[in-house]
């Protein structure tokens, strides 16, 4: 993967996963690496109205997060902006252990 130039306040480039575009003209707090989305709509959630008269799902959405001087990445998961969570890889890991249990619990039949 051909590595992004970097802007004036990266001290080192980008992590591998990183697709966010940096600016020179970052804010200091906003001067995050974002990972792509990975996004879930839930069926079985209340439908919100949109503008213009669509009803559409709530999606979740997780992605790895960094900012520029935080040590490692962690996972944001989150609800359209109601609610987020950040949890350490180790959390996502032990999180995404529990729910692959209560899957194959579900699905026993
Ligand atoms: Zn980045």
């Amino acid at each position: 993967m051909e590595s992004k130039p970097l802007v004036i306040w990266q001290a080192k480039p980008c992590p591998e996963w990183c697709v966010a575009r940096h600016s020179d003209a970052d804010h200091p707090e906003d001067r995050t690496h974002y990972g792509t989305d990975h996004e879930v709509t839930m069926s079985q959630q209340r439908a919100h109205d949109m503008l213009g008269g669509r009803w559409t799902l709530p999606v979740v959405r997780a992605f790895l997060a960094q900012h520029h001087r935080e040590i490692g990445p962690r996972i944001e998961l989150g609800n359209d902006g109601k609610a987020w969570f950040d949890l350490t890889l180790d959390e996502a890991e032990e999180l995404t252990g529990g729910l692959s249990q209560l899957i194959a619990q579900g699905r026993r039949r």
